[in-house]
């Protein structure tokens, strides 16, 4: 997609889940350069219908090494045991390979990312980068993609009052990890019908 408003179907660009390339060869442009994102999520996950990668500052703060959990009823989507962090580093070519610059530019990060999302896990975060959220609909990402900003902040302010947000043993105000199951359920429920 190159513009975030799309006035028109012009606005649009399709990709090839299986290589990333324009399905129009003709195209003058490659566009989005973190489409490898999206077409190893689809590759390697065929039950995900949508996916949203995002550079929200919300989630950055996570470079702390402070795992973020779900701190409220609407996140209960988030892994309760912390969110998988994406530490790109890891999986950088030797000898110039890639550009070191953050970006999943290529098939095999994109593939190492998309790894993370195994098991039904719906966000992953990307050290020093932001995070990208899957699901079953575009609906159901676009809410997984703006509660996971939202919690995050939430976490970002609890730690800034000098109290954790997230149930760590007992008797606290956040989501527990009991409780996450059953704030899953809510989903259906803000979704618009
Ligand atoms: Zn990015």
């Amino acid at each position: 997609m190159q513009s975030c408003s799309p006035a028109s179907g012009n606005d649009l660009i399709e990709y090839h889940v299986g290589d990333a390339e324009p399905v129009d060869p003709s195209s003058s442009t490659k566009g989005y350069s973190e489409r490898h994102i999206h077409s190893e999520v689809y590759k390697g996950h065929p039950s995900v219908q949508a996916a949203v990668h995002s550079h929200s500052e919300a989630v950055v703060p996570t470079i702390s090494g402070v795992p973020l959990r779900p701190c409220y009823h609407m996140a209960g989507f988030l892994r309760a045991e912390g969110v998988l962090v994406y530490e790109i580093s890891e999986h950088w070519r030797g000898g110039g390979g890639d550009k070191r610059d953050m970006l999943v530019s290529n098939e095999g990060l994109g593939a190492a990312l998309a790894a993370h999302f195994d098991d039904g896990v719906a966000v992953t975060l990307m050290r020093g980068h932001g995070f990208t959220t899957v699901g079953d609909s575009i609906e159901e990402v676009v809410l997984r993609a703006v509660y996971t900003q939202k919690n995050s902040a939430i976490q970002n302010i609890a730690a800034l009052t000098t109290r954790a947000a997230y149930l760590v043993g007992g008797g606290h105000a956040g989501a527990s990890q009991g409780g996450s199951g059953t704030c899953r359920r809510m989903r259906p429920r803000v979704l618009p019908r």
